[in-house]
């Protein structure tokens, strides 16, 4: 469960806040969609759900983000590795190793698990996200579709019950951004992970979410319910 309350954020020398008002929970195990115009802070939203913002990026978050409890202002990213998965547009930004399955066992490095552990969660993970056949081809030969699915297995190894995206299928072909949508479904369906994506091809994924998160212009509070009812405003 992600839950905001009454969250801002303010960037040094800027003179508005970057996003005002957020408060709303993404319960356990569902799929909330985030939208707006370009600039309105999506990106900084998502930053604070894995700690990025203000850690990284600097600025002042005022109000309170937790990911299962756990404040993502008093915990570093680092730490939150087994609560909170990130994934962003372009895959090969993500990258740390040269091959399928050390991208998939990288995640778990910090966390210490024993050996067997970890081979076992690559192996799931390499069937569940449907690259076994890939695992030892080296990531720069993959399409943008499997590239993304290697990012997202790499952060699903540490076992978050947390996924964030930002605009992960922007960068793919249509039946690319399938492949990735039909994994993310499956992740809220079958292991009730609780998935927050920013997307701005909306007609795409409306029907997979659960909740709709709409950040309307600069300065102005977050929206947020049923896809249906806030797309028939
Ligand atoms: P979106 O993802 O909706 O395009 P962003 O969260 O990237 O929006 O940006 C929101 C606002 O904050 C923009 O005005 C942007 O220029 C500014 N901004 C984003 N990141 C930083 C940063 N690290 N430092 C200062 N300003 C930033
Ligand atoms: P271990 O923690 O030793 O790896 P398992 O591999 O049996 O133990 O996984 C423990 C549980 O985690 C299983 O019920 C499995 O369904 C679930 N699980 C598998 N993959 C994920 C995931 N990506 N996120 C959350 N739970 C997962």
């Amino acid at each position: 469960m992600i839950r905001f309350e009454e969250v801002s954020v303010h960037y040094e020398g800027a003179r508005a806040p970057a996003l005002t008002g957020v408060d709303l929970t993404v319960p356990e195990g569902e799929l909330a969609l985030l939208v707006g115009p370009s600039g309105v802070g999506k990106s900084t939203l998502l930053g604070t759900v894995s700690g990025l913002v203000p850690h990284f990026t600097g600025g002042t978050l005022r109000g309170r983000v937790t990911v299962d409890g756990r404040d993502t202002r008093t915990h570093r990213p680092r730490e939150l590795a087994d609560v909170v998965g990130t994934v962003g547009q372009d895959p090969l930004a993500h990258f740390v190793t040269d091959v399928v399955e050390d991208e998939l066992a990288y995640g778990m490095e910090s966390l210490g698990l024993p050996p067997e552990t970890m081979r076992r969660r690559v192996e799931e993970t390499l069937d569940l996200l449907g690259l076994a056949e890939l695992r030892d081809r080296p990531i720069a030969s993959l399409s943008g579709g499997q590239m993304q699915r290697v990012a997202i297995g790499s952060v699903l190894t540490p076992h978050p019950r947390v996924l964030v995206l930002d605009e992960p299928t922007s960068a793919l072909d249509p039946a690319a951004a399938e492949e990735v949508l039909a994994v993310l479904q499956r992740l809220v369906h079958d292991l009730g992970t609780t998935v927050l994506m920013a997307e701005h091809r909306l007609e795409r994924v409306v029907h997979y979410a659960d909740q709709l998160v709409l950040l309307p212009g600069p300065g102005e509070r977050a929206r947020s319910g049923d896809p249906a009812e806030l797309m028939a405003v």
